[in-house]
């Protein structure tokens, strides 16, 4: 024989949150993570299910590795032209800090 339970249309319930009076009718059962608790909430205390918490409950595949990349070598080479005085394929030599004048760094 199944249970049978009364209409309870003028029952009163207590929020089991706040715990605030409400009509039995009115308060919501909560959920985390999909499932239901067995809390009975109104509906100021009441919040859907957030999606973080189904944080790794779905698979997620999301590689960041290439298979057999090919980066542009090249690229680096044609950025840098010659004779500029930043580009490290410049022909002029770079003098030494304090030789420049012709003053060694070491006094005698
Ligand atoms: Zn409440």
């Amino acid at each position: 024989m199944p249970t049978q339970y009364a209409n309870g249309a003028k029952a009163a319930a207590i929020c089991d949150r706040c715990g605030f009076r409400y009509a039995l009718g009115k308060l919501k059962s909560e959920t985390i993570r999909g499932r239901k608790t067995s809390f009975l909430v109104c509906t100021e205390c009441w919040s859907p299910d957030h999606p973080q918490n189904f944080q790794g409950m779905v698979p997620v595949n999301d590689p960041q590795a290439l298979r057999n990349p090919r980066p542009d070598t090249g690229m680096a080479a044609s950025r840098n032209v010659p004779n500029q005085p930043q580009s490290p394929l410049t022909t002029e030599t770079n003098t030494p800090v304090g030789t420049e004048d012709g003053d060694s760094l070491t006094t005698e």
